[in-house]
């Protein structure tokens, strides 16, 4: 199995992974234009190892309905600019979603890479996990608020070290200051075919 990116707005599949499994190519220059967005800034970034954006499109082939410049959502990586496959151009990683991503002190944060942590720290904790995003639009200076179930057999009396292991798992893995609190296993609706919301806008029984 390898990893593609695309949409239906401008064709079919824009990114696929060669052999090397470290990234996908882009595989549609001839019919679609793609640059690198800082959402932020509006600024086009240039495709560099480390570039980070949101990926925009413009379409060459279509007359009816062009797009120009269409924003993606997808916000990715640049992993390198070559490739031991011999391809050159940008191999990319997809962090996350523009609309998902949230602004911590500074740092943008994706709920999808904060349940990728928590679910890499089973059995310590259940897997799963919430956001409390109580704050106006996406960007916070305080900590931001992650609910996290434990693991079924981990005592609750053990919780402040816990609390402070996935705290310091966070902001090794994805530099930003987490608070991070308790529940019991089952809180929340794990994630399954129907896609669970990670944020919460408000959680009245903060424990
Ligand atoms: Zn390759």
């Amino acid at each position: 199995c390898t990893e593609m990116l695309g949409g239906t707005d401008l064709g079919v599949t824009y990114w696929a992974e060669c052999d090397a499994q470290s990234g996908m190519h882009m595989v549609n220059m001839d019919y679609v234009i793609t640059e690198l967005l800082d959402p932020e800034s509006g600024q086009i970034i240039p495709w560099e190892k480390g570039a980070e954006g949101e990926m925009i499109y413009t379409a060459l082939g279509r007359q009816a309905s062009p797009l120009v410049r269409f924003r993606s959502g997808d916000y990715i990586e640049v992993i390198d600019t070559e490739c031991s496959c011999g391809r050159t151009g940008p191999k990319i990683r997809c962090t996350g979603r523009t609309d998902d991503m949230l602004i911590v002190r500074g740092a943008n944060v994706f709920p999808s890479a904060i349940n990728s942590v928590i679910t890499e720290m089973v059995p310590d904790t259940n897997g799963v996990m919430r956001i409390v995003a109580d704050f106006e639009g996406h960007t916070t200076q305080g900590a931001l608020t992650v609910i996290v179930e434990r693991g079924p057999n981990r005592d609750p009396a053990d919780d402040v070290t816990l609390k402070k292991i996935i705290e310091q798992r966070l902001r090794d893995s994805l530099v930003f200051k987490a608070d991070v609190h308790l529940v019991a296993a089952d809180t929340f609706e794990k994630p399954g075919a129907a896609k669970v919301a990670f944020v919460l806008r408000k959680y009245p029984d903060l424990p």
